[in-house]
């Protein structure tokens, strides 16, 4: 009788312990989950500025268009592993407009805008380099529309962590671009650095440091919908 009570008991502790384990199993799974995907649900919209015959800003054989492709692909796989739905207004050496368009540029644009302003996005990242005649001019700057608040205060996210990486002590802006002042999703232009300086122009062609600018990108997502969440 005795054994048969220890045999009930120690299945019944077996039971307990089996369980507890697959609780905790789970429990650990949700947090784990939950630190990863914090980005669930975020529809990101990345607009590497540019491509095909337009290439943009251009130094030698540099060309804007390919650089900002490269961000924004690096910025997309980072967001991508957060859980966010990341849509890139292009993915190749190519603009938006139809063939034989009869403004390229105007259609091209439009199209863009249209991505960003779909009724899903939450968010819109532009990714552009500048180019200024003064070689001297340098440093990383991120652009919104000033009427409205929560890009501007995303803009400020962007550019005090641009500051870190750049050691640029330029501040966000309003910009008046046409992106910008048409937009109806929260978003900003960001001007990753000018291919007309020496300095930024050796830095923006190294795949670590267009890496160091995704992540910038990425993490001021991640902290803005971090913090609203
Ligand atoms: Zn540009």
């Amino acid at each position: 009788m005795r054994q048969k009570k220890r045999i009930v008991l120690g299945i019944g502790m077996i039971c307990t312990l089996m369980i507890a384990t697959v609780y905790m199993s789970r429990f650990t799974h949700i947090i784990a989950e939950k630190e990863w995907k914090v980005l669930n649900g975020i529809v990101v919209v990345l607009d590497p500025g540019h491509g095909g015959k337009d290439g943009g800003a251009q130094s030698g054989e540099i060309m804007e268009d390919e650089i900002n492709l490269t961000i924004a692909f690096q910025t997309k796989e980072l967001l991508e592993q957060a859980g966010a739905q990341v849509i890139l207004t292009r993915d190749g050496d190519y603009d938006l407009a139809d063939k034989g368009a009869a403004n390229r540029k105007r259609q091209d644009i439009r199209k863009r805008m249209d991505m960003m302003n779909a009724e899903d996005v939450d968010v819109f990242i532009s990714i552009h380099l500048n180019a200024y005649p003064n070689p001297k001019v340098q440093g990383a700057q991120t652009f919104y529309n000033e009427k409205d608040e929560a890009s501007k205060e995303f803009a400020n996210l962007i550019q005090n962590k641009l500051k870190v990486l750049t050691k640029s002590k330029m501040t966000s802006k309003p910009g008046d671009f046409y992106l910008l002042e048409n937009a109806k999703t929260m978003g900003v232009l960001v001007e990753c650095g000018f291919l007309s300086n020496p300095n930024d122009r050796a830095l923006l062609v190294k795949e670590e440091y267009q890496k160091a600018l995704a992540n910038v990108l990425y993490k001021s997502i991640k902290e803005y919908f971090d913090f609203l969440m």
